[in-house]
């Protein structure tokens, strides 16, 4: 089975020689083909140039490089488009993965789909990194019920027709193992080490907390509606102007046979009601574009970067 090892880099100068010594020396000892796809996602530093002499060296590389920074999610997507391998394998370039766990990994995927590593022994910030890991894993389990020790960890296993239909966008490579679980697939767990990143500094901040909330929010969305967004929407629209329907209709009630009113004020109650139908008759109409919107999607996708090389 021939494997295809891809990389996301962004400046990593410092990181690259060493990563493709370690890891050609990994695949060697193995008895199967293998290529390593590096994507360049807009480095500015010299890892380009490195990335060209790396290439010229070894037969079994490719580099794809970005016009830009697009961000690690299209580097994984562009990378995984260009792998022929039956079993793709995907790390880190900061050398925080260790690619003497590939064997691992490939002993654990004879039985799964996917094999996502578990960083047990995690050497990363306490505050900016693990915490917000350990709330997202949690959110994750809660949400959805698949229960990972660590989305977050890039090196993971796949055979290749999990990723054949993968669609990746925005920031959602974090979420991968969850998406794949919710398209069907079996996911296994393997223990891997993990290192302090000793050259080069981490690309994200504790942003990235909020925008993996929301980014959870919309999986959970995508999958129970993307093919009905007039179910969910339509739902919500109906609940909201009952609510106001029902809210309107007792404040009439209530003003003309037990205050005995001789005219209607209108007062908060009555906004509300009135606000309420309007929302909900707003909902219903989004509904409607949504599906509109999904017809368009379904029929003509295009990937959210483009490729220099
Ligand atoms: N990376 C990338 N594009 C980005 C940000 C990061 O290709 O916009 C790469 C980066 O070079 C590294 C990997 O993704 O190989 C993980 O990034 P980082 O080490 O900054 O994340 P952390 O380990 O701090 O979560
Ligand atoms: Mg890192």
């Amino acid at each position: 089975m021939k494997l295809s090892i891809v990389i996301p880099v962004y400046n990593e100068q410092q990181n690259m020689s060493i990563l493709h010594k370690t890891l050609t020396a990994v695949l060697n000892k193995l008895p199967n083909q293998y290529e390593i796809i590096y994507v360049d996602d807009g480095s500015t530093d010299s890892t380009p140039k490195i990335l060209t002499q790396i290439k010229a060296s070894s037969k079994n590389t490719k580099v794809i490089t970005f016009t830009r920074n697009f961000g690690q999610t299209p580097a994984f997507d562009a990378g995984f488009k260009e792998a022929s391998g039956d079993i793709i394998i995907t790390m880190d370039g900061d050398l925080q993965n260790d690619p003497r766990d590939i064997p691992l990994l490939l002993e654990k995927i004879k039985t799964f789909d996917v094999v996502s590593g578990w960083r047990y022994k995690r050497k990363d910030p306490f505050f900016t990194k693990k915490i917000p890991s350990l709330l997202s894993n949690y959110l994750v389990k809660l949400l959805s019920g698949v229960k990972i020790h660590d989305q977050g960890c890039s090196l993971k296993a796949y055979k290749k027709e999990c990723i054949k239909d993968l669609e990746l966008y925005g920031e959602m490579h974090r979420f991968i193992p969850l998406i794949l679980q919710l398209k069907g697939y079996k996911i296994g767990e393997a223990k891997v080490s993990h290192h302090k990143r000793q050259f080069g500094k981490t690309k994200y901040n504790m942003k990235r907390l909020f925008k993996g909330f929301l980014d959870l929010a919309f999986i959970k969305f995508w999958f129970n509606f993307s093919n009905r967004p007039l179910h969910f929407f339509g739902t919500l629209g109906f609940g909201t102007m009952l609510l106001g329907i029902v809210i309107g209709i007792a404040n009439i009630i209530f003003h003309l046979f037990v205050l005995k009113a001789s005219a209607l004020n209108v007062g908060p109650l009555m906004l509300l009601s009135v606000l309420l139908i309007i929302l909900g008759i707003q909902f219903i109409v989004l509904g409607f574009l949504g599906e509109i919107m999904i017809r368009i999607y379904y029929k003509d996708k295009t990937p959210p970067y483009s490729i220099k090389k």
